[in-house]
């Protein structure tokens, strides 16, 4: 097709050039045809379909039923929203039928454990002090309250859950006061409308590593509270209600939120951080998850794409090295280097242009872009060899942008308008010249979103970023995740601050 021009076309006769109209015409219908196919026309999984195309029918229709918030029924958390909220609105069916909430519904038939535990140790709880006049207390005789919880116990190729049935006593001093052991407390995530709210307790059937086990089916593995509910049955003969393994999800992330705090204040310290974000659905509604990844610190967020959501991540402390793509949100920063893979692809593009120029251009751009971060690769060679690269990808940037190519005219402008952040690395070795590590670590974020459509609530959302975060950077410093968050959620059961991750 691209020998198609001028001179050819005039020297067709009439009944050809109709022919050959034709044919374009087919062919342009054919590949319009293909454009327009997604998953609710063809065969195609939705996986495949845009995020940003949902986003746009969302707003065309934003009265007709929710496609994707129907595909995470499976996925449900048993929290109630505060009806008023956006999201909630939005997920109105369209025939007006009344809205049925996710998690069991008011009045259905519940159920309890029906077995007895056979095999269990018993532990006691007794006060030890009274809080009156200190006087050290003798253990009582009779417990108040007991309960049993199950705990996952991970030795070498072994795993097993044991029950214990804690008791806990109450004591009279001597001085009258009678003192009672109760199972510690800690934080309480609270979120307006919901009928009970989550608390770190000890009062829980759940021990902190079966919780921690949980959370990574679900948080590590993708795996929906149904099926997690299932393989502990068939695995361990051990039964959970879905609302309290999706409990024990939320609860491991809600034991890492003060971690995370700790490490976004470590965070503003690095001298070299990758930050990059890609799509998320909340309930349905579009929304980004962000990550900034340095050398031992990785965290992850969920938010809008705008620039305070940046600066959540990346405070005016911070006075390190940015490495990014292209977005207008990192612009303002001004030690930036920006991701050459991305600007690399777009030339690849451009050599796969029909138009011949353009092809030679891309060709050009291409060759320059690779030479300059070989060279860099190399080492020893520092900002001398470089200079003359810099100036042939200058004047084939400058040549493109004066181009009627309308790809071409966009990378060379894109190129010349961020240049300082595109050579960044060069004036700077040791810089890396691409954002590969915040695209690997966002990977496995947008095959989770693909298996389960996404979080439901403020608080799945928080709670999720939070465990990944944890457990990202537990990887980066070589520290086993889950013995750690275990550990935390144990602390924070009690009310105890979790201990840095070192
Ligand atoms: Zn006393």
């Amino acid at each position: 097709m691209s020998q198609i021009n001028h001179e050819t076309l005039d020297r067709l006769r009439k009944h050809e050039m109709i022919d050959l109209t034709l044919r374009l015409r087919d062919f342009s219908i054919d590949l319009y045809e293909q454009l327009k196919l997604n998953s609710k026309n063809s065969s195609k999984p939705p996986s495949s379909d845009s995020p940003f195309q949902k986003i746009k029918e969302a707003d065309d229709h934003t009265d007709s039923p929710n496609q994707s918030a129907n595909d995470i029924q499976d996925h449900a958390d048993d929290n109630k929203k505060d009806p008023s909220s956006d999201s909630q609105t939005k997920n109105t069916s369209a025939g007006g039928e009344h809205k049925r909430s996710p998690g069991r519904q008011p009045g259905s038939q519940g159920f309890g454990r029906r077995e007895k535990p056979v095999d269990y140790q018993i532990e006691h709880h007794y006060p030890q002090q009274c809080v009156i006049c200190n006087r050290l207390l003798a253990p009582g005789a009779n417990p108040h309250s007991g309960f049993y919880s199950f705990e996952l116990e991970r030795r070498p190729h072994e795993v097993t859950i044991t029950c214990t049935l804690h008791y806990y006593y109450s004591q009279t001093c001597d001085c009258g006061h009678e003192n009672v052991q109760h199972p510690a407390s800690g934080y309480e995530s609270i979120i307006e409308g919901r009928t009970r709210n989550l608390k770190l307790s000890e009062y829980t059937i759940v021990g902190p590593m079966l919780a921690t086990f949980i959370a990574s089916l679900s948080r590590r593995s993708g795996m929906s509270r149904k099926k997690i509910r299932l393989f502990l049955h068939d695995w361990f003969g051990f039964d959970l209600s879905i609302g309290m393994i999706c409990k024990s999800i939320r609860e491991a992330g809600i034991a890492c939120y003060p971690v995370v705090d700790d490490l976004i204040d470590q965070l503003q310290r690095e001298d070299k951080v990758h930050i990059d974000e890609t799509p998320w659905y909340q309930k349905g509604v579009f929304c980004w998850v962000w990550v900034a990844i340095s050398q031992n610190i990785a965290i992850y967020q969920i938010g809008t794409r705008k620039k305070q959501q940046l600066l959540n991540l990346i405070t005016k402390a911070f006075f390190g090295w940015l490495i990014t793509d292209g977005y207008g949100a990192y612009r303002s920063y001004e030690k930036r280097q920006r991701c050459l893979a991305h600007l690399i692809r777009k030339a690849i593009a451009l050599t796969g242009a029909v138009d011949k120029q353009a092809q030679k251009a891309g060709d050009w751009l291409l060759r320059e872009l690779r030479s300059l971060i070989k060279l860099m690769a190399q080492g020893e060679a520092g900002m001398k060899p470089c200079r003359p690269i810099l100036a042939r990808l200058k004047r084939a940037c400058n040549l493109g942008s004066q181009s009627d190519h309308a790809k071409l005219k966009s990378l060379a402008k894109e190129i010349l308008n961020d240049w300082d952040a595109v050579v960044a690395f060069v004036k700077n070795p040791g810089l890396p010249a691409t954002n590969n590590e915040a695209e690997r670590a966002l990977r496995w974020v947008v095959l989770y979103r693909k298996i389960t459509f996404g979080t439901r609530t403020d608080e799945g959302s928080h709670s999720f970023a939070a465990l990944i975060s944890v457990i990202e950077t537990c990887s980066l410093r070589n520290i086993e995740p889950w013995n750690y968050i275990a550990q935390s959620i144990s602390r924070g059961r009690k009310g105890l601050a979790p201990l840095p991750i070192e």
